[in-house]
């Protein structure tokens, strides 16, 4: 058994897509070290850069799976 962990994605709880407008469609992991949000509905795909993520960092719920 194998756990692979750097392909882990997390549901963001309370995230609304801005491109579908649905409600915890929203997952968030890591590709090459930078964070990256993206909807499981649709095709909305966000990289959030260091300035992004610092000022979106105090509304960001994330709860594991
Ligand atoms: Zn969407």
């Amino acid at each position: 058994m194998t756990i692979e962990q750097s392909t882990k994605k997390q549901f963001i709880a309370g995230a609304k897509c801005p491109q579908c407008n649905q409600l915890d469609v929203l997952v968030f992991y890591r590709e090459d070290a930078k964070p990256v949000r993206e909807c499981v509905e649709c095709s909305f795909r966000e990289v959030l850069t260091e300035e992004e993520k610092q000022k979106n960092n105090l509304q960001i719920n994330i709860k594991t799976i």
